[in-house]
C-alpha cells in the first residue's frame, strides 16, 4: 500500500509537469481514497476503462488523457457526469499525465514508441525537440517503405496508413506519437525520410506527397499505449503497489 499523496508527488517528481505548457492540468485531476493498493494504467478514462479498473479493484487510475482540456464546455452533463460519478462511486483517484509523458526521456511515448519500432539512436530533434516532442532515430539496417508498413502493423497491432513517398529505402526517421501530423514540415526540415505519427489530416497528405517524405499514421492509441505502462511499472517497482495495464481498443 502506498498514500495518494506520495505517489502524485513522486509522478510529479519524474514527470516535471510544471516545464509544460499543457491542455490540460497534469497530476491528480480527481480525488478518491487516500490509500492505494492497486493502479490501473490505460491510455484514456473513457467509461468503458473506468468500468474494466473498477472491476480490477483499482484505487488509483493513471491515464495519458485524462479530463478538463482546455476550450472543453465545463459543465458536469451527459458522459462527463457518468464518468465522475463511477469515480466518486468508487472513491477512484484519476491521475493524467499529457505532454510530461510524451515527452519524458525514459518513460515517455515517444522513446517508449521507439523501444517497440526497434528506432535506433533516438533523440529529440528540432524546434518540438526541445519539449521533448519530436525525435528522431535510424533503422538498424535500411527497410522498404512497405516493409517499414509492415514492422508498425505488427508490433502495434494494426496497420498504419502510409502516405507521401521520396526515398526508396528508409534508413532515418522521425516520430511522435499522437495527434502529431502538424509536425510533418518540421520532419520534413530535419532532413529525415520518413514521419511517424498518430492522426492524420487531409493536408498531412498533400505535405507528405509534395515535400517528398513518407508519412505513416500508426494511430493516436496505437502510438501511445506505452508510456503509461512504463511508468505503471517504474511506480511497482518504487512502491509497494500492484500495476496492470487495461488496453481498450481505440482504431484511431
Ligand atoms: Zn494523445
Amino acid at each position: 500500500m502506498a498514500k495518494r499523496d506520495d505517489i502524485i508527488q513522486l509522478l510529479n517528481g519524474w514527470l516535471e509537469p510544471e516545464k509544460f505548457k499543457d491542455y490540460c492540468p497534469n497530476g491528480l485531476q480527481v480525488e478518491g481514497c487516500g490509500d492505494v493498493h492497486r493502479i490501473v494504467t490505460g491510455v484514456t478514462a473513457s467509461q468503458a476503462f473506468l468500468d474494466q479498473a473498477v472491476a480490477a479493484g483499482a484505487d488509483m487510475v493513471l491515464v495519458h488523457h485524462g479530463y478538463f482540456w482546455r476550450g472543453e464546455d465545463p459543465r458536469i452533463l451527459g458522459i462527463r457526469r457518468r464518468r465522475l460519478a463511477t469515480l466518486f462511486a468508487h472513491e477512484l483517484n484519476l491521475a493524467a499525465y499529457h505532454l510530461p509523458l510524451d515527452a519524458h526521456p525514459v518513460m515517455g511515448n515517444n522513446i517508449q514508441l521507439a523501444h517497440v519500432l526497434d528506432f535506433r539512436e533516438a533523440k529529440p530533434a528540432g524546434e518540438a525537440g526541445e519539449s521533448g516532442l519530436l525525435w528522431t532515430g535510424t533503422l538498424e539496417s535500411p527497410l522498404s517503405p512497405e516493409a517499414l508498413a509492415e514492422r508498425i502493423g505488427e508490433r502495434l497491432n494494426r496497420m498504419p496508413l502510409h502516405v507521401g513517398g521520396g526515398a526508396a529505402e528508409i534508413r532515418t526517421l522521425a516520430w511522435c506519437t499522437g495527434a502529431a501530423q502538424g509536425f510533418i514540415e518540421q520532419a520534413v526540415g530535419l532532413g529525415v525520410d520518413a514521419y511517424i505519427s498518430g492522426e492524420i489530416s487531409e493536408p498531412t497528405v498533400h505535405s507528405a506527397r509534395e515535400c517528398g517524405i513518407h508519412y505513416y499514421a500508426a494511430g493516436h492509441h496505437a502510438t501511445e499505449r506505452y508510456g503509461v505502462q512504463a511508468l505503471g511499472a517504474k511506480l511497482q517497482e518504487a512502491l509497494d503497489i500492484e500495476h496492470l495495464f487495461i488496453d481498450v481498443p481505440n482504431p484511431v
